[in-house]
């Protein structure tokens, strides 16, 4: 069986490292709000080239928190594409904003510009793009826009880990950023974990309330906030993972262009990176209309896959209320028919690989 993810392989490598960040925080007997998470925020912040980064429990919280510090709330609205990680638009609604969708470039799966554009009403207050599967967003004529309607952008960097825009990374392009810091991320807890990353010193102090409590100072709340801490444990294991996350992204990359070599004249539609893109390769997602039948062929073949995502945000039975028709978002309803990703993890064996692109390669025969 080759598992579309398998987390041994990983820890085996990084075993001692991880079990001596864990004796850490046992020794210190220090659990929330201490200094493996102060010292992850700033190693986090600097490998990104942020002012500050900001722990929460969830990448979820994180895009929650993140619209509530930048002051959008119930009245506003925020735009996020069509097809995501749902998360993305249960932390606009956590927010009390309403949810407004935009469609996708078929090409990078990210927010499509024209799209934002016709989406834009009185009420909108935000852009949330989704640098999806790891490739980035197209940043700059969305600041264009951005800026032109006076709102802010919160990126979705959960699955963008150490993925660069013309040089830059994501999460150094919004006025804040949300990291998810979920398992299978590039960069993995052991656990549920965030982060908000921003330049603006106002919203990283407003975050820093909102995560506890809506506590200013000790006994004193200022604010209504929640309980989304990143705790000790959490962001000493992060910290370790944290030093190996660039030859992680790496390992995807190389074992991503021998899926694409190997895979070079089948029919599938293979990933690609836009000219201004680093992609971190989160996902490596193949398309094609056939793919139903294509995932069922590689499962008795013994070969794990699974689809990001089969259904779009506006079809899911909780949104179906915001009142999109079926057709609404036509590139990102034809993806969410056609995507499917292969297995791929920093410590994929590349014999896997070619398996895996032998397999596909029967089901054309
Ligand atoms: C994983 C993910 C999230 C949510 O993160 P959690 O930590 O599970 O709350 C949000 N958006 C995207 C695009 C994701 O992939």
């Amino acid at each position: 069986m080759i598992p579309f993810l398998e987390f041994h392989s990983e820890f085996r490598r990084l075993e001692t490292e991880i079990r001596a960040a864990i004796e850490e925080v046992l020794q210190a007997g220090w659990y929330i709000l201490g200094k493996q998470l102060e010292a992850f925020e700033s190693e986090f912040a600097k490998y990104l080239g942020v002012k500050h980064a900001i722990g929460v429990a969830s990448g979820t919280d994180a895009i929650h928190l993140a619209l509530a510090a930048l002051g959008i709330g119930p009245g506003d609205a925020a735009i996020a594409p069509a097809n995501t990680c749902v998360p993305t638009v249960t932390g606009i609604a956590l927010s009390g904003a309403e949810i407004q969708l935009a469609d996708i470039d078929p090409v990078t799966f990210t927010l499509d510009i024209d799209s934002v554009e016709r989406a834009i009403t009185p009420k909108t207050k935000a852009i949330v793009p989704v640098h999806l599967y790891g490739h980035p967003c197209d940043m700059d004529p969305l600041r264009a826009i951005a800026d032109r309607h006076g709102l802010v952008i919160v990126e979705d960097a959960a699955q963008a880990h150490g993925a660069r825009y013309r040089g830059r990374c994501c999460g150094a392009l919004g006025d804040a950023v949300a990291f998810s810091f979920y398992p299978t991320k590039n960069l993995g807890a052991y656990g549920d974990a965030g982060a908000v990353t921003t330049d603006d010193d106002g919203v990283a102090e407003r975050l820093r309330r909102l995560r506890n409590y809506g506590e200013d100072r000790r006994y004193h709340h200022s604010c209504r906030g929640v309980n989304s801490r990143l705790d000790e444990m959490q962001a000493a294991i992060l910290r370790v993972k944290l030093r190996h996350l660039d030859e992680a992204n790496q390992a995807r990359r190389e074992r991503a262009a021998t899926y694409t070599q190997a895979l070079a004249g089948t029919a599938l539609t293979l990933p690609s990176e836009a000219s201004w893109a680093w992609h971190n390769y989160h996902l490596y997602v193949v398309r094609t209309p056939a793919r139903d039948a294509l995932a069922a062929h590689l499962r008795q073949h013994e070969i794990g896959t699974l689809m990001h995502y089969p259904v779009p945000v506006h079809r899911q039975e909780v949104f179906l209320g915001l009142g999109y028709p079926e057709g609404a978002f036509p590139e990102a309803e034809r993806a969410c028919n056609e995507v499917l990703s292969l297995p791929l993890y920093p410590d994929l064996p590349v014999a896997d690989i070619f398996r895996v692109a032998e397999s596909a390669k029967l089901f054309y025969t």
